[in-house]
C-alpha cells in the first residue's frame, strides 16, 4: 500500500492536533484522578485511530487522481461523477471518507440507460453494500456466540464508540455461520468419501492407543421457535402458544483419573474431563447431517487413538442407533439423571407433585436405579396402582417407563460402570451438552428461527471449542 508525502504531512499534523487537545483536556484534570485520565486516553487514541483511518481511505489524499472513465462491473462504460462519501462501523468508531463514485453512460435497448452506479474503491477495500469492517464482524459474531444478540450488542458497544442493534449483530454473524457450516459440511463429505475407500482398501498399520478413555455425550434440547418460521405439526396447528423444535447436541472429551474415589471399587477414581480436552457440537435435528459431525469431531479430538469408548445419553433411540453406527464397540450408558427424571416423572403421574407417598416411592425406586436393579425396578412400577394415559398418548406414564427401563437395562448397570470409574451422568455429564444450547438458545423470552438457529450453533460452538480465531484467520478472512 501506497503513502504517499503529502498524506503524511497532513495526518502528522492532525495526530499532532489530537495530542494537543489531550494535552489541554488533562491540563484541566485533577492530579491523581487516574479514571478521567484514563478515559481521556481512550477517547484520544479513538480519535487519533480514526483521524488516520479515514486518512488512509480518504481518495483526496492518494497520489494517483481517479480515472475519468471506466468499465463498470455490468460491463457498460461508466463516468465519473465525483467523490462520494461513505460512512463506515470500526474498531474505532464511526469513519467517514470519499471516494470516487462512477455511473453508468450506457444501457441496454429495452430497459434505456442503466441507472447504475459504483465505487471501485468499496470493492478493493471489501466494503461494497457493507457498512461495518472485518473487524467489527469479527468481534461483535465471537460475542455472539457468548451472549444474546442484544446482550452482545451492548457488551461490543461499551468498549467501541458505536451504536448497535441485537438485530445487527444477527446480520452480521450470520455469514460467518454460513462460512462454519459450509466447511462442517465439506470436512463430512471428505471423511465420508475417505470411509467409502477404506471399506475397499483396509487400512494397515491402526494407530497407537495413546487415549485411555473418550467420553461422548450426547443429547436433544428443545429450543423454542418463532410460530410462523416452521412447517406446524396437525396438533400444534389447533394449540396456541409456542412451539419448540429439537437441537441435537455433543460432547466429547478424553478423561483423566479425578480425585473423587469411585464409592464402589476401593482404589479406583472417577474419570473427569482431562483440562482443555471438551469439544462441542450442536446442529437443528431438522437440519439433518449430525451423526457425521459427531463422528468427525470423535475423530478430531483422538477417536482411534482411544483404547476405550464410552457414550453417555438419555433414551432416545436415535443416540444409540447413531452409536451402533458410528461408534460400535463403545460401552453404552444412560445418563443416570435422565433416568431419574423418568422415575419421577412416574412418580408425579401415580401420586401427584410433591406428595410425601410419591417421594418416598421415588426415593426408593431411584436408590434400585442406582444400584443397577432394573428388574426390581420395572417390578416395582408395575406394581403401581393403573393410571389412564395422558390425552393424545396411547399408553400411561408408567407403562411407557416400564419400556424405557426394560429396553435401556444393560446401559444402567451403574455398579459395573462405576466399578471402572466411569462417569455416569452427574455434574459435568448432565451440564456438557446443555452448555452449548441451554444458556445460549434458550434463554428465556427468545425465539428462534430455523435460519438464526443454523447460523448461531456453529459459531457458538467453534468459540466453545477454542476455533474461532483460526477459523476467522485461515478460513473466513482468507
Ligand atoms: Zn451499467
Amino acid at each position: 500500500m501506497e503513502t504517499n508525502e503529502q498524506m503524511k504531512r497532513m495526518l502528522r499534523e492532525a495526530v499532532r492536533e489530537e495530542v494537543e487537545r489531550f494535552f489541554v483536556a488533562v491540563d484541566e484534570l485533577a492530579e491523581g484522578k487516574l479514571e478521567q485520565l484514563e478515559a481521556q486516553v481512550v477517547q484520544t487514541s479513538q480519535q487519533v485511530g480514526r483521524t488516520l483511518l479515514e486518512g488512509v481511505l480518504n481518495s483526496r489524499l492518494r497520489r494517483e487522481r481517479p480515472a475519468a472513465r471506466r468499465e463498470g462491473s455490468c460491463g457498460h462504460r461508466q463516468r465519473l461523477v465525483g467523490e462520494r462519501p461513505k460512512e463506515l462501523l470500526t474498531l474505532v468508531g464511526k469513519v467517514r471518507f470519499v471516494r470516487p463514485y462512477y455511473q453508468c453512460l450506457e444501457g441496454c435497448e429495452q430497459d434505456g440507460i442503466c441507472t447504475h452506479g459504483e465505487a471501485p474503491d468499496d470493492v478493493l477495500w471489501g466494503v461494497h453494500e457493507r457498512r461495518t469492517t472485518p473487524g467489527v464482524q469479527r468481534e461483535i459474531s465471537y460475542l455472539c456466540g457468548r451472549l444474546t444478540f442484544e446482550e452482545a450488542a451492548d457488551t461490543f458497544c461499551r468498549q467501541v464508540p458505536l451504536l448497535m442493534s441485537g438485530r445487527q449483530a444477527l446480520s452480521l454473524m450470520r455469514p460467518l455461520g454460513a462460512a462454519l457450516t459450509a466447511q462442517q459440511d465439506q470436512q463430512v463429505t471428505a471423511l465420508q468419501a475417505q470411509a467409502k475407500q477404506a471399506r475397499s482398501q483396509p487400512c494397515a498399520q491402526p494407530p497407537p492407543k495413546e487415549i485411555e478413555r473418550l467420553y461422548i455425550e450426547l443429547d436433544g434440547v428443545l429450543a423454542r421457535m418463532r410460530r410462523g418460521s416452521v412447517p406446524l405439526e396437525q396438533e400444534e396447528v389447533q394449540r396456541k402458544g409456542d412451539v419448540y423444535r429439537e437441537i441435537k447436541a455433543g460432547a466429547v472429551f478424553r478423561a483423566e483419573r479425578g480425585a473423587k474415589r469411585s464409592e464402589l471399587a476401593p482404589g479406583v477414581y472417577v474419570d473427569t474431563p482431562a483440562p482443555d480436552s471438551m469439544r462441542y457440537v450442536a446442529r437443528r435435528t431438522a437440519k439433518g447431517g449430525f451423526a457425521w459431525l459427531l463422528y468427525q469431531l470423535a475423530l478430531q479430538c483422538g477417536l482411534e487413538q482411544a483404547e476405550q469408548v464410552v457414550v453417555l445419553g438419555d433414551g432416545a433411540p436415535w443416540i444409540w442407533n447413531l452409536v451402533a453406527e458410528h461408534f460400535p464397540g463403545a460401552v453404552q450408558i444412560v445418563d443416570l439423571s435422565h433416568a431419574k427424571e423418568h422415575v419421577w416423572d412416574v412418580a408425579h403421574a401415580v401420586f401427584g407433585r410433591g406428595t410425601a407417598s410419591g417421594t418416598a416411592w421415588a426415593t426408593a425406586a431411584c436408590s434400585l436405579l442406582e444400584q443397577g436393579q432394573i428388574a426390581d425396578l420395572v417390578s416395582a412400577i408395575a406394581a403401581l396402582p393403573p393410571i389412564p394415559p395422558e390425552p393424545g398418548q396411547a399408553r400411561s406414564i408408567p407403562e411407557r417407563a416400564v419400556d424405557y427401563f426394560t429396553t435401556n437395562a444393560q446401559r444402567m448397570r451403574y455398579p459395573v460402570f462405576r466399578a471402572q470409574g466411569m462417569h455416569v451422568g452427574s455434574g459435568i455429564a448432565e451440564a456438557a451438552c446443555k452448555t452449548i444450547v441451554s444458556t445460549r438458545a434458550k434463554r428465556c423470552g427468545m425465539r428462534w428461527t430455523p435460519e438464526g438457529l443454523d447460523a448461531l450453533l456453529p459459531v457458538r460452538t467453534a468459540v466453545l471449542n477454542g476455533a474461532y480465531d483460526s477459523f476467522w484467520a485461515e478460513e473466513y478472512a482468507a
